[in-house]
C-alpha cells in the first residue's frame, strides 16, 4: 500500500518550497524573505524549525511550522540567536511535542500580534 515517492532532487527542493512561502516576509521591515535567508534547523515528522534572516534589516526570526490535521500552522518568533546557536542550545535533542506546545504559547503571551501575522494565509 502506499505510493513510494521517489526522494529526487527536485522533490526535496519542492518540499523546501511549500514550507518557505508560509515565510513570506520579515515582521519587522516588511521586505520579502530572500529564500536563502531560511534556513531549516531541524525537520522531523511534520515539524519543522526554521531560522531566516532578513536581508533588510539582518533581523532573524525564529518559526515552527507544524502538519497538524486541521491544516498547516505556524507559530514565530523574532530571536537574537544564529542558527548556530539554536543549534548548540538545542544540543542532540528532537523536536518533541512539548516543544512544539511550549513555543507555541510561549509565542501567544509573548508575541499575539506576530503570531497573528504570519499565521495570515
Ligand atoms: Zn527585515
Amino acid at each position: 500500500m502506499g505510493v513510494k515517492k521517489p526522494l529526487g532532487k527536485g522533490n526535496k527542493s519542492k518540499a523546501q518550497d511549500k514550507e518557505t512561502q508560509i515565510i513570506r516576509q520579515c515582521a519587522l521591515c516588511e521586505t520579502e524573505y530572500d529564500q536563502k535567508g531560511i534556513k531549516t534547523i531541524e525537520k522531523k515528522e511534520g515539524v519543522s524549525l526554521m531560522h531566516c534572516t532578513c536581508k533588510t534589516c539582518h533581523g532573524a526570526v525564529l518559526v515552527l511550522l507544524a502538519s497538524t490535521p486541521v491544516g498547516m500552522t505556524s507559530v514565530g518568533m523574532i530571536t537574537d540567536l544564529t542558527v548556530k546557536d539554536i543549534k548548540q542550545l538545542k544540543g542532540k535533542d528532537p523536536i518533541t511535542e512539548d516543544d512544539v506546545l511550549a513555543f507555541h504559547q510561549f509565542v501567544q503571551q509573548k508575541q499575539p500580534s506576530f503570531l497573528k501575522y504570519i499565521s495570515d494565509s
